[in-house]
């Protein structure tokens, strides 16, 4: 059996990032790289915006493309079902064996699903869920969205022409992401018309994954989406209504019944304000923790993922209370010459003050291409210093057509109460929150054309004291670039 230098398990952005560098790193050794889904994930047009925020496309790339552009990794199209990490040996769902001396797990999350086994109930994660989603959607005049993440809070904003009833277990939208404030000045946003880009430019290549029938390995489910996922895709119900979302605040699901079931319970629906779709029998039911019951056509599950260990849990890795497979400062598992990247994996080390975790594309790159860099530092018994990307969180994205830049602790995350918060808002322009500690910025939370992530993230990273300043730190007539010059 032909022995590799360095394996990594997973096509994703974390995967593929850290085989694309470990190739690069040691242009000399054997990469190998498996992949249940026969297309991978690259990472394209990548722009550093600042010292720890970045911006890139994510384009999905038939396999045969990265051999060409990195002559020295082997993409095998499998499904890994065991991994020996004491023999150093993978598994697949061939048969075939693959003997390594370092390893990467890179192999995601997937959707934390209410009802998983019930067909009206859809998850969202790869182009083949995302496809079947839009089918649906098609002939549909009414659709429950259950969670308050980001997937759907792009996923509300990019539906038409069908009525969505959302279903939050906040008290506001978007909490992953905004506070009240910030949930407060989207609002307006959720029944509003979408601005028509349909003429703008597609930003990536798109190649559709042909999931041979009967094919086990692809019908296994591929890489999550990236950024841009919702970008060229047409999400439009049968209704002629635009924009029709109400939102159902502080509730959870109690039950999912069929058309049968909801007969039996003897319940009446909730017909939600505004909506003026009903029908007699709807393909599904849902009764939310308030007592509402709601008729649709389908619901979508997004509350969330979990990591994707299942396969793991027979090896002897320290997992975290999320779920994750715990990594330490080099990208390492407890198990050694095992490292976890992306999503799988939960960092366990001594965190920096203004960075966290979350399960994002960007932290799936950086912990990628770290992890590579670590096994290559291993190779030649080295150790490499923790990047500066985990210095401080930095995230781009965009909610209701407006950018959202998110820096250290935007939310006051682990603060308690011990911290103070300014504000600007412009109403439909932007909306400025800075979380003060200790009269030194921990966080920001910045949407619309703001132009200040790039103070805020040296004003975070260096600490800066701003009891001098604070009153007028927000100050829309005064220059703040000037202040701190
Ligand atoms: P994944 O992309 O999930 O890749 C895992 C890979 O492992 C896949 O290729 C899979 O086929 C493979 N695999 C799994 N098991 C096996 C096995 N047994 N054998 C072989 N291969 C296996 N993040 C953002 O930052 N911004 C966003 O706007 C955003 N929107 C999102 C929208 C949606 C709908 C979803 C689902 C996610 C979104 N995310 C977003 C999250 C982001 O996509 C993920 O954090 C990121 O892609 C994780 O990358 P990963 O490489 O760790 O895992």
């Amino acid at each position: 059996m032909k022995k590799n230098k360095f394996l990594v398990i997973g096509g994703g952005i974390a995967g593929v990032t850290c085989a694309e560098q470990l190739s690069s790193l040691c242009p000399t050794e054997e990469v190998a790289l498996i992949t249940a889904s026969k297309l991978i994930k690259a990472v394209k047009n990548y722009q550093k915006v600042s010292r720890t925020l970045e911006q890139f496309d994510v384009e999905e790339r038939p396999m045969i493309a990265m051999e060409t552009d990195f002559p020295n990794v082997q993409v095998i199209h499998n499904k890994l079902t065991n991994l020996d990490t004491d023999k150093q040996v993978a598994m697949l769902a061939d048969g075939g064996e693959i003997q390594y001396e370092m390893v990467c797990i890179c192999t995601g999350a997937r959707p934390r699903m209410i009802a998983a086994n019930n067909p009206f109930v859809l998850g969202i994660r790869d182009t083949e869920s995302v496809q079947t989603f839009q089918k649906r959607l098609h002939n549909a005049r009414r659709i429950v969205v259950i969670g308050n993440g980001g997937i759907a809070t792009e996923l509300v904003w990019e539906v038409q022409g069908c009525e969505v009833l959302w279903a939050v277990k906040d008290r506001h939208i978007s909490t992953t992401f905004v506070d009240p404030g910030a949930a407060q000045f989207f609002l307006p946003h959720l029944n509003k018309e979408k601005p028509d880009t349909s003429h703008e430019p597609i930003k990536r290549h798109k190649y559709a994954e042909q999931a041979g029938e009967g094919d086990p390995v692809s019908a296994d489910g591929g890489a999550a989406l990236g950024p841009d996922w919702t970008a060229d895709l047409q999400m439009r119900g049968i209704t002629k209504t635009g924009h029709a979302v109400h939102v159902d605040y502080e509730v959870e699901v109690r039950s999912v019944m069929s058309p049968e079931e909801f007969r039996i319970s003897g319940k009446p629906t909730t017909q939600p304000p505004g909506f003026s779709t009903e029908q007699d029998v709807w393909p599904v039911y849902v009764e939310l923790t308030s007592g509402s019951v709601y008729g649709c056509d389908f619901v979508v599950s997004a509350t969330g993922v979990v990591p994707n260990v299942q396969l793991f849990l027979q090896n002897n890795f320290t997992m975290s209370n999320e779920g994750g497979i715990q990594v330490n400062d080099q990208m390492e598992t407890n198990v050694p010459g095992v490292f976890a990247a992306g999503d799988v994996c939960t960092a366990s080390w001594d965190w920096a003050p203004h960075w966290h975790q979350m399960r994002l594309w960007s932290q799936a790159r950086q912990m990628g291409a770290y992890a590579a860099r670590c096994m290559a530092a291993r190779d030649q018994g080295d150790q490499v210093h923790l990047d500066f990307c985990f210095e401080m969180f930095a995230h781009v994205t965009n909610f209701f057509n407006y950018k959202v830049i998110l820096l250290g602790k935007f939310n006051g995350q682990g603060l308690g109460n011990d911290y103070e918060i300014l504000l600007r808002v412009t109403k439909g322009v932007e909306y400025v929150k800075v979380v003060l500690h200790d009269n030194r910025m921990a966080g920001a939370l910045l949407v619309g054309d703001t132009d200040l992530e790039e103070t805020f993230e040296n004003l975070i990273l260096n600490q800066t004291d701003l009891s001098p300043f604070k009153d007028h730190l927000l100050d829309p007539d005064i220059d703040i670039d000037d202040f701190f010059d």
